[in-house]
């Protein structure tokens, strides 16, 4: 997928911004306001390896809003980390935490490395000279990291331990902490639950059911492998999944065997080499003959130049901006529905504020209840955004951005400037 570095994920927040800016006529002033990041910092993180050299990391976090509420957002740890794709992805989370309306704000962090070529030891002191740096900008309300590509709930346990050993107990300063920290259960899978609603509740407008639809999805990680476990369930056919290894294709256009196929990537640590199934290439896996495509890996993977031969009916977006400005165009012209990444994957953010309300009020919710309620607001948040695409006759992405960015500019009023 090296066409991440040949696009900028920069331009895709910028269009869908100024697009909704623009139709709901707020003047440059505003515009400015709402664009500019709160606060963007960059750190420096000198960590002893292993082998007993001292390496310096570049990390970020970038907190662009925080007017209705703390900056919420994910820790990346990849070698692509750089202050353009944080401050897009950190913009990407305030019109995502509008538009399933939690009391939230933007944020988004990352590390410029290569977690799967560090062990454990390494990566859990990079994790703690990280927060060492950046602990006085966080906090339960000023602003709550969470999982992101390459982190996962044994990160956010160090967050916790390294941020309470500096504040006191401070269980709400990070979610997707394990449950026995007092993570909520649910968020393991909430991501792509929320995948799964969004998708039911798109498929019950045209009278139609998951039931043999036929998926493909690009990236095996928490989303990917939970929204295929889900879909699955419900009847789905998963078709084809990939990960950084590459991809494989069942025979036939029958469904995978979902959760023998996790099992095999827990003992293998890849999807490849799956009995049964052919190989496809990362490339080749996005133009597959199927239903639903389900980018579920990094940003920019869809674009002008393979946009036209994308054969799916739907696409819903599973990572955070995946489909540039160009591609998003093609697809309208070709009648390909995009369900846009700010709505299909907020399912994270918003059991990480369920999370986050059971820290402060020390209570614990069953998993039924965290289901429900996110099946709740990932609905609301669909229909409002289908009804506005509707009635004002635009795509699903540009009704997402201009749900997301009147609130916001809303709340900004009110507050004042
Ligand atoms: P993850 O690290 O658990 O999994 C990422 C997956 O993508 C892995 O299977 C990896 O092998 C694959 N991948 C990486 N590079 C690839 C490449 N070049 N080609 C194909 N596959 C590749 O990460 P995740 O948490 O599942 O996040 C995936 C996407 O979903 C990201 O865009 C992330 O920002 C977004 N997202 C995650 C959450 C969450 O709760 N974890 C919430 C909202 C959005």
């Amino acid at each position: 997928m090296n066409s991440a570095a040949r696009f900028n994920p920069r331009e895709i927040v910028e269009r869908n911004f100024t697009r909704a800016a623009a139709r709901l006529g707020l003047n440059d002033e505003q515009q400015m306001m709402l664009r500019t990041p709160f606060r963007e910092v960059k750190v420096e993180v000198p960590v002893r390896l292993d082998d007993g050299s001292l390496k310096v990391f570049l990390g970020y976090r970038i907190q662009h809003s925080g007017v209705r509420g703390p900056g919420k957002g994910g820790l990346r740890y990849h070698p692509a980390v750089d202050a353009d794709e944080v401050r897009a992805l950190a913009e990407a989370m305030t019109w995502k935490t509008a538009v399933v309306n939690i009391p939230f704000g933007g944020a988004k962090g990352g590390i410029a490395c290569d977690p799967t070529k560090m062990s454990r030891g390494e990566v859990e002191r990079i994790t703690r000279r990280f927060v060492a740096r950046i602990h006085l900008l966080l906090g339960p309300y000023r602003d709550v990291p969470a999982p992101d590509v390459n982190t996962n709930a044994q990160v956010m346990s160090w967050i916790f331990d390294e941020y309470s050993s500096r504040h006191g107990y401070s269980p709400a300063c990070v979610t997707g902490k394990p449950v026995e920290l007092g993570g909520s259960l649910g968020r393991e899978q909430a991501t792509g639950r929320g995948v799964l609603f969004v998708l039911i509740e798109h498929l019950k407008d045209f009278s139609r059911g998951l039931k043999g639809q036929k998926i493909v999805i690009q990236g095996f990680g928490n989303v990917g492998s939970n929204a295929a476990l889900l879909l699955a369930e419900r009847g789905a056919e998963i078709i084809a999944v990939s990960d950084v290894c590459g991809g494989i294709v069942s025979q036939n256009q029958k469904g995978l065997p979902v959760k023998e196929l996790v099992a095999h990537v827990k003992k293998t640590g890849s999807v490849t080499k799956f009995p049964g199934a052919e190989a496809v290439s990362n490339e080749d896996l996005l133009l597959l003959d199927c239903d639903v495509l389900i980018p579920a890996a990094l940003e920019c993977v869809l674009h002008k130049d393979n946009a036209s031969k994308v054969k799916a009916k739907i696409i819903a977006e599973a990572a955070n901006l995946p489909t540039t400005p160009e591609a998003d165009d093609i697809f309208a012209k070709k009648g390909v529905t995009v369900l846009p990444d700010i709505l299909t994957n907020a399912g994270g953010v918003t059991v990480s504020y369920f999370e986050w309300a059971q820290n402060l009020q020390q209570v614990f919710w069953d998993e039924e209840r965290v289901n429900a309620d996110l099946e709740k607001y990932m609905s609301r948040a669909y229909r409002a955004v289908a009804d506005l695409a509707a009635q004002a006759k635009i795509s699903l992405k540009d009704a997402a951005y201009r749900v997301a960015v009147e609130r916001v500019a809303r709340a900004e009023s009110l507050r004042g400037t």
